[in-house]
Parts: C-alpha cells; sequence; structure tokens
C-alpha cells in the first residue's frame, strides 16, 4: 500500500519572511482531509529550514533539504551536510534533481554517492531521474530513465530501497508548463516499476513511491494522480502559491 507523497520544491526562492507567510497561507488552507491518505513535503531553501522546522512542527507535514554534500562533513565550502539536514529537523533529501544534473554538472556516480549515504544517515532521499527532450524524440526516453536508475542506485540494498522515493521528471517538462501525458507518464512510472521488480522483487518495487514531476499544477494534478503508478508529485512553480499547492495536496 504506497501513500501518496505530494512534495514542493520551492529551489531558490523566498527569504524566510516570505517562507513564513507561505507557509501560513498553506496551513490556512489545508484541512484534516488533506491529510487523510496522503503526506506533505516541503523542501524550502537552506535558509529557511530551520524556521520552517518550527512552523510545520506538529503539523504533520515533513521537511526535506534539496540537496546535500556526498561527505558528512569537512572542507566542502557552500555545501550542506546530511547530517546538518537531520539537524534543522529534515526527514527528507531531493537528489539528482534535473537543475544539479544539467546546471551544475553533477554525474550519476556523485547521486549514487549522495544516495548512499542519505540512507546511512537516515534521511529519506527523493532520487530524482528524468530524460531530456532530444533523448526521448530519439526514442530513448526509457533507457536514459533506466540508467539513470542502474548508476544512481548501484549498491542499495533491498532492504534501503523500500525508503527511497523515486522522482520521474522529464527535463522538457520541468518549469516550461509542459506536462507528459498522463498516460507517458504512467508507461514510464509503469517501467520504472518494472525495472525495480527485476532488480529488488516484487514486493519491494510494490512499496516503492514513484512521483511525477513537471509543471504538475491544480487543473493537471487529478489526470495525473488518477494513474495507477503515479504515487504522488514534486511540484516547483505550483508549489509557490499557497492556494495552488493546497489544491494540488487536495487532488481528487
Ligand atoms: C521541479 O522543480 O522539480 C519541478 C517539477 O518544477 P515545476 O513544477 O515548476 O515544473
Amino acid at each position: 500500500m504506497r501513500t501518496p507523497l505530494i512534495a514542493a520544491n520551492w529551489k531558490m526562492h523566498k527569504t524566510i519572511d516570505e517562507a513564513i507567510e507561505l507557509i501560513d497561507g498553506l496551513l490556512d488552507q489545508l484541512d484534516d482531509d488533506s491529510f487523510d491518505g496522503r503526506e506533505i513535503l516541503l523542501c524550502p531553501p537552506a535558509t529557511a529550514l530551520l524556521v520552517a522546522a518550527e512552523q510545520l512542527d506538529g503539523t504533520g507535514i515533513a521537511l526535506g533539504g534539496q540537496n546535500m554534500a556526498a561527505a558528512r562533513e569537512g572542507a566542502f565550502t557552500g555545501e550542506i551536510s546530511p547530517l546538518m539536514l537531520l539537524d534543522v529537523g529534515c526527514d527528507f533529501v531531493i537528489l539528482g534533481h534535473s537543475e544539479r544534473r544539467h546546471v551544475f554538472g553533477e554525474e550519476d556516480a556523485l547521486i549514487n554517492k549522495k544516495v548512499k549515504l542519505a540512507l546511512e544517515c537516515g534521511l529519506i532521499p527523493v532520487f530524482a531521474v528524468g530524460e531530456k527532450l532530444e533523448q526521448r524524440k530519439a526514442g530513448a526516453a526509457e533507457s536514459t530513465v533506466i540508467d539513470q536508475l542502474a548508476t544512481g542506485l548501484d549498491g542499495v540494498s533491498a532492504n534501503e530501497m523500500a525508503d527511497v522515493v523515486i522522482a520521474y521528471e522529464p527535463v522538457w517538462a520541468i518549469g516550461t508548463g509542459e506536462t507528459a501525458s498522463p498516460q507517458d507518464a504512467q508507461a514510464m512510472h509503469a517501467a520504472i516499476r518494472g525495472w525495480l521488480a527485476a532488480q529488488y522483487g516484487e514486493s519491494v518495487a510494490e512499496d516503492v513511491r514513484i512521483l511525477y514531476g513537471g509543471s504538475v499544477k491544480p487543473n493537471n494534478v487529478d489526470e495525473l494522480m488518477a494513474e495507477p503508478d503515479i504515487d504522488g508529485a514534486l511540484v516547483g512553480g505550483a508549489s509557490l502559491d499557497a492556494e495552488s499547492f493546497a489544491r494540488i495536496i487536495n487532488f481528487a
């Protein structure tokens, strides 16, 4: 039984005051039904994690980082360690987001180190994969995603895999207003689950949550969430507005 997870990636948006205002607005929009049979996760920028942790305390909404270093501590100027994310109250961390891969040049091997370290430290990775437009056009969408899974999850045991959340985010759909059709998204999610079953066994594959990300909005969330292998959403732009994100959380 997979509990849907609706996750917000605020990226590099919101000062501390703005973060407080957005969380206040979101809490105002949610009621008991918003928490019924679903989990909610917020991933604000690092500077807002502490205040967000205080505000979210006791609400049932989880907190996550948007990235982390591949080391527990050390001379890594500008980086944030998994222990620091835990210290501030995070349970989750997004790893392998397309902006980390394609803007900051993170490669599968580095992402794999981060995934394993997050698990060792007790953080739940939201491990993001997705093909570029040219790869989809060339008929290589599925093989690209499977390669990212195979390298990014190398060395992750079946036991650990039960804790991992996968986010399928086609690069061409992130922040563009383009969304994969529910059918195309479902087909990729089913392929991911099939690969998980082959690697880790059916029962692990059945338990792993696979989120869809890429221009999820109030007007398309219901049809995406109706697909059998879509277990939630990773939401960028639409999570910056309390009303929009609350509507996505309250998907039908
Ligand atoms: C994201 O940042 O993970 C994302 C999916 O962004 P957007 O919803 O804006 O496409």
